[in-house]
């Protein structure tokens, strides 16, 4: 008997997770579950909890870096047709967890629906972006956002008005909760105006940043009130930087680039790195945006 009976068809064991992230980094999981259908997915986190199972959502994995030692317990994914449902009505779209977000975005464009050019250039699925409320300058998903359905830490499948979600820069209140899918209001709107003003965000975004190929998992820190983490780093002397085979992006200071041969532990060092350095001279101490497993 193992903690997972009754689940083997959707459970794989020692699923490395390099492949399933942007920074192609770090060790395996334990397991990786990919469940079926929502009751698949509330059975399988009830199961973990009542048996002490450490479990985490995983999206695109952009926003992520796994220590090279894995994750000792239960990753899921939302993937297939039943997840990754678009629904349109007018401006209001039902978006599932693990749609794709670039693909969706343009997606929306051809249903001449527009607003989500503001977010141009951020890789991820809906339930990632929802739960980090990813944006940028121009603008974050919450801004879109009118309700999110999610399976919540008591195994209850309901739908959240966005006032309940804590929207705020980066974050949400949904720790511990399975984001299932999100209600977004767009507008109507030109699709070639739309595409053209993705382009250029898009183009103004990897002007100043490592392209979207490129090993990362975006902003490492998030930015201090009024101040820019990437300066902060870079007035620290660290543009260049490098531990092992990652360094601290030339083009942009926030960014810790891998190549070829890099691991986890490299990342991690130079993230100690950058936070000392910067509280040495500044005095700011610079708060992680990527989540470290
Ligand atoms: C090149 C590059 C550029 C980027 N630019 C930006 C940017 O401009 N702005 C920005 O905000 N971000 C940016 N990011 C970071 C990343 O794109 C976002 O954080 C995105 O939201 C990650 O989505 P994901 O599906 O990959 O989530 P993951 O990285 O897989 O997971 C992130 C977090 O969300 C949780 N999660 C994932 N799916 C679910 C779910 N269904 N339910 C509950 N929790 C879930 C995970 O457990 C984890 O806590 C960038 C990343 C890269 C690689």
């Amino acid at each position: 008997m193992s903690w997972f009976d009754g689940f083997e068809p959707i459970c794989r064991s020692d699923v490395p997770l390099r492949a399933h992230t942007w920074y192609q980094l770090g060790g395996p999981a334990r397991w990786m579950l990919t469940p079926r259908d929502e009751g698949e997915l509330a059975a399988v986190v009830d199961r973990c909890r009542k048996e002490g199972v450490a479990w985490r959502m995983l999206g695109r994995g952009a926003n992520l870096l796994v220590r090279d030692g894995g994750f000792d317990g239960a990753v899921l994914r939302l993937t297939g047709e039943i997840f990754e449902k678009i629904a349109y009505d007018g401006g209001s779209v039902a978006v599932g967890a693990g749609a794709d977000f670039p693909k969706f975005v343009r997606d929306a464009f051809n249903h001449s629906l527009v607003g989500l050019e503001a977010l141009a250039g951020i890789p991820g699925t809906i339930g990632g972006i929802v739960r980090m409320n990813a944006g940028g300058k121009y603008g974050e998903i919450r801004q879109f956002v009118r309700a999110v359905r999610v399976l919540n830490p008591k195994g209850e499948i309901l739908t959240l008005p966005a006032e309940q979600v804590g929207f705020r820069y980066r974050h949400t209140d949904l720790d511990g909760f399975v984001v299932l899918g999100a209600v977004l209001e767009l507008e109507p709107g030109d699709r070639d105006a739309a595409l053209r003003r993705h382009r250029e965000i898009w183009n103004e975004k990897y002007d100043q940043q490592p392209p979207v190929s490129a090993r990362s998992a975006g902003c490492i820190f998030k930015n201090p009130p009024g101040q820019s983490a990437g300066r902060l780093i870079d007035e620290a002397g660290l543009k260049g930087f490098r531990m092992g085979a990652a360094e601290i992006s030339r083009k942009h200071a926030n960014f810790i680039v891998a190549d070829a041969g890099a691991t986890a532990q490299n990342v991690l060092d130079l993230i100690a790195l950058a936070k000392d350095r910067v509280w040495n001279r500044s005095g700011v101490s610079l708060e992680l945006e990527i989540e470290v497993w």
